[in-house]
C-alpha cells in the first residue's frame, strides 16, 4: 500500500495526466510527471515535470528515484520506458498489459485466446496475404496498422472486391489487421478498475458518437439494453483479470445491429470517454486510477445523475477563444479546460458535462450548447476525414 502523502510518477503529461494529478492531489498524494514537451497540462498542476526523451534512460532513472509507484496515461511509451522505471519502482499496470494493449494485432490476439468477441480479423504483412484475407473476409472490412494509431488514424476502408495490390500500395506497405466491417448500431465503452488484490469496480457503460473518428458526445446511461450493458462490463472486468492489470483498463465496444456486443479496442489508462465520471460519479475514473495503483480500496462507481460530456476540440477556437460566459450560463454546465496553449484543429482542449435529472433533457441541453459554439450550422472538424475510403 502506497499511503496519501506519497509520491505518484506518471509518464505522460497529457490531459488524462493532468486530470489524475488533481484527484491524486485531493487524496494528499504528489505529482511527478514524465513527458517529452515542456509546459505540458499535467505538469501545470504536479509538483514536479521532468521533460525528456522516453529513450532518456538516465532522465527515466531519476524520475523512478524520485516517486514510490509508476502510472501512465497514454499507452504508446515504448516498454523499455516502463522497464527501466520497474527497476526501481512498482509500475501499474505492469507492463505485459501495456504490450498487448500498445499493438492491434497483439491486442486482437489476446480477445481472441480469450475467447471475448471482436470483430473477425486477419493479420496482413504482404499484398498476397491482403489478398488472401480479403477472399476470406468475402465482403466490407477496415484495414487497420497493427502498431499505433488512434482516432481513426492509420486506417483504410477497404472490400472484397478490391485489388489487393493496389491497397497494399496505397497503404504503404504496414504491417496491418484486416477486420470485417461491423454493422453496429451504437459503440460503447466501460471503464473498470482493478487493485492489487484483484478486486474489480467498473464504471456505468457510456455511449459514444464520434465526428471524423474522434469523440464527440459520451452519454450516460447509455440507451442500449441493460442485458448487453451487463454483458459489456463483465466482458471489461474479464479482459482487467486476463491482463493482470493493476490500475485502470478501458474497453470499446461495438453493439451490433442483431444484438452482439463486440470488443473494438482496449486502452491500460483513464480514457476520454470516462470523464463524465468526474461531475456524475462518486469516485471519478481518476480517483479509481490513484486508488487502484496505490493500493487503496477502490471507491464506489455509483452514477449520481444522468449525463452527457462534450468534447471541445480545437476547431472551436478558430475565432479566438468560445464565449465561456454562454456556455456557463447554464448553472449545470459543468467546463474542463486542459490549459492547452495552441488549439489545434482535432486537439482535445477541454470537455463539458450536462447533468440532468432527465437522460433526454442533458443530451438536448448539451448538443445546444456545442451548436451554439460551434456557430450556427458551422462545420465542425473540417479538419478532413480521418478514415480513407
Ligand atoms: P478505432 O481507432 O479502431 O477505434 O476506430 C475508429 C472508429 O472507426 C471507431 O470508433 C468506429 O466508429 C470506426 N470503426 C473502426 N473499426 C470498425 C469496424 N470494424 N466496423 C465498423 N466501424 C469501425
Amino acid at each position: 500500500m502506497i499511503p496519501p502523502g506519497a509520491t505518484i510518477g506518471v509518464l505522460g503529461g497529457g490531459q488524462l495526466g493532468r486530470m489524475l494529478a488533481m484527484a491524486a492531489a485531493r487524496l494528499g498524494y504528489r505529482v511527478h510527471v514524465f513527458e517529452p514537451e515542456m509546459g505540458c497540462p499535467a505538469g501545470r498542476v504536479s509538483a514536479r515535470e521532468i521533460n525528456a526523451a522516453y529513450t532518456d534512460r538516465e532522465a527515466l532513472r531519476e524520475f523512478a528515484r524520485g516517486v514510490d509507484v509508476v502510472t501512465y496515461e497514454f499507452e504508446n511509451i515504448p516498454l523499455a520506458a516502463l522497464e527501466t522505471v520497474a527497476e526501481f519502482v512498482p509500475v501499474r499496470p505492469r507492463g505485459p498489459a501495456l504490450h498487448i494493449c500498445q499493438n492491434r494485432e497483439r491486442e486482437k490476439n489476446f480477445l481472441r485466446a480469450n475467447g471475448i468477441p471482436c470483430a473477425p480479423f486477419w493479420v496482413v504483412d504482404s499484398a498476397a496475404s491482403l489478398a488472401v484475407a480479403l477472399e476470406e473476409l468475402g465482403g466490407a472490412g477496415v484495414l487497420k496498422t497493427a502498431d499505433f494509431g488512434y482516432d481513426g488514424k492509420g486506417q483504410m476502408r477497404v472490400n472484397a472486391s478490391d485489388d489487393a495490390a493496389e491497397i497494399w500500395q496505397r497503404f504503404g506497405g504496414h504491417r496491418a489487421v484486416l477486420e470485417g466491417w461491423v454493422d453496429f448500431t451504437h459503440e460503447l465503452s466501460v471503464v473498470c478498475a482493478r487493485g492489487l488484490d484483484g478486486e474489480t469496480s467498473v464504471f456505468p457503460v457510456v455511449e459514444n458518437r464520434h465526428t471524423n473518428h474522434i469523440l464527440d458526445f459520451s452519454i450516460v446511461p447509455a440507451r442500449v439494453p441493460a442485458a448487453a450493458q451487463a454483458e459489456a462490463r463483465a466482458m471489461a472486468q474479464t479482459i482487467a483479470g486476463a491482463l493482470d492489470v493493476v490500475g485502470l483498463i478501458t474497453t470499446e465496444f461495438f453493439l451490433t445491429r442483431d444484438g452482439r456486443v463486440l470488443v473494438n479496442e482496449l486502452a491500460p489508462r483513464p480514457h476520454n470517454s470516462g470523464h463524465f465520471t468526474l461531475d456524475a460519479c462518486v469516485s471519478s475514473q481518476f480517483e479509481q486510477q490513484v486508488r487502484a495503483v496505490c493500493g487503496l480500496p477502490l471507491g464506489s462507481t455509483d452514477l449520481l445523475r444522468p449525463v452527457v460530456m462534450v468534447n471541445l476540440l480545437g476547431d472551436l477556437w478558430r475565432n479566438g477563444a468560445p464565449e465561456w460566459p454562454a456556455l456557463l450560463a447554464d448553472a449545470a454546465v459543468k467546463l474542463h479546460l486542459y490549459g492547452k496553449g495552441e488549439a489545434r484543429p482535432g486537439r482535445k482542449m477541454g470537455h463539458f458535462c450536462v447533468l440532468s435529472e432527465f437522460p433526454a433533457d442533458a443530451l438536448a441541453r448539451a448538443e445546444a450548447i456545442k451548436q451554439r459554439l460551434s456557430g450556427d450550422g458551422e462545420k465542425m472538424n473540417d479538419h478532413g476525414p480521418a478514415l480513407s475510403e
